[in-house]
Formats: structure tokens, sequence, C-alpha cells
């Protein structure tokens, strides 16, 4: 077999997910023997899971805000709040509420064996499995959005520069 980019060179090994023959100079591209196609399928999964989360977390936070502002504004204020005790009481409430996405996304990343000793009690067992996992995802999310913010971020700035031609 020979090299799918390179017709005249000896494949030295194939490609991990299409089976396509790899030479020495294609072969060692990527971590793994991969060609470029299956490479690009690789990158745009990546991506698409990190914008995933930052998409959700950006958006729980602000629902939550939202809503908590809107709640503080219509209520009635005692005399001696002022309007930055709201804007204060809202970003908290981004804060709150926005790391349950990266807590839950570190929680998946744990594994999810005790999952089955839950599923024991079927339906409502379920539930508290979902809702234990939530609250939890708060305190996990607050030390893990900003460590999976800065790794997520230079992941992507990593994907972005991969080259995917080659020469
Ligand atoms: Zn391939
Ligand atoms: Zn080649």
């Amino acid at each position: 077999m020979n090299c799918y980019n390179h017709g005249d060179q000896v494949a030295v090994s194939q490609c991990r997910d299409c089976n396509k023959g790899l030479c020495d100079y294609c072969a060692h591209f990527y971590q793994i023997p991969l060609c470029i196609s299956c490479n690009q399928l690789h990158i745009d999964y990546e991506k698409k899971k990190i914008k995933k989360e930052f998409f959700w977390t950006l958006v729980l936070g602000t629902i939550t805000a939202a809503t908590m502002f809107f709640l503080l504004i219509t209520s009635e204020m005692p005399p001696d709040k002022t309007i930055n005790d709201v804007y204060l009481r809202t970003l908290i409430t981004f804060f709150v509420f926005a790391p349950i996405v990266p807590g839950w996304y570190a929680l998946n990343s744990f594994g999810s064996n005790f999952k089955g000793f839950f599923l024991i009690f079927s339906l409502p067992g379920l539930f508290v499995f979902y809702a234990l996992k939530v609250l939890v995802s708060i305190p996990v999310g607050l030390i893990a959005l900003p460590i999976r913010f800065v790794r997520n971020a230079k992941r992507l700035k990593d994907l972005n520069a991969i080259p995917l031609e080659y020469s």
C-alpha cells in the first residue's frame, strides 16, 4: 500500500479512522496517525464541544442574572437600598448560576459510574440524581469555571493553529 497523499511513497501506517495509507511524513503529522480529512473532523468536533460549553455558561448566567435584575427593579426597594445593590446582586446571581455548566462538565469528566446506583430507584431516583448533580455543580463549577475557561481558550487557539495542509 502507498500513501494516499504521496502516491510514490510506501505507507508505513494507516489513518486510525479510515485506514488510508500514510507515509512516514504523513503518519507523524498529528499525535496519532490521521489523514487530513479525519483530523479535520476531530478538530471540528472538539471545537464544537468547547463552543457549546462557552455558550451555555453564558446563556445560563445571563438568563438567571436578567431574571434577578427584573425581580429586583420591579419589587419595592427598601429606602436604604441603592441601584448599586441591584447591580451587585445581579452580578452575584450570574456567578452562582453560570458555573453550573462547567461544573456539570467537570463532574461528567470524573465519570458517571455511580449513576447506576440511582437507576435502581428508576424515575424518582434519576430525578434526585440530576437535582443533586445540579447542586454539586455550583461549588464544583466555581473552581472549574476559571480553570476550564483558560484550558478551553488555550485548546481552541491550539486547534486553530493545527496545519491542515501537507507539503
Ligand atoms: Zn482518515
Ligand atoms: Zn504521505
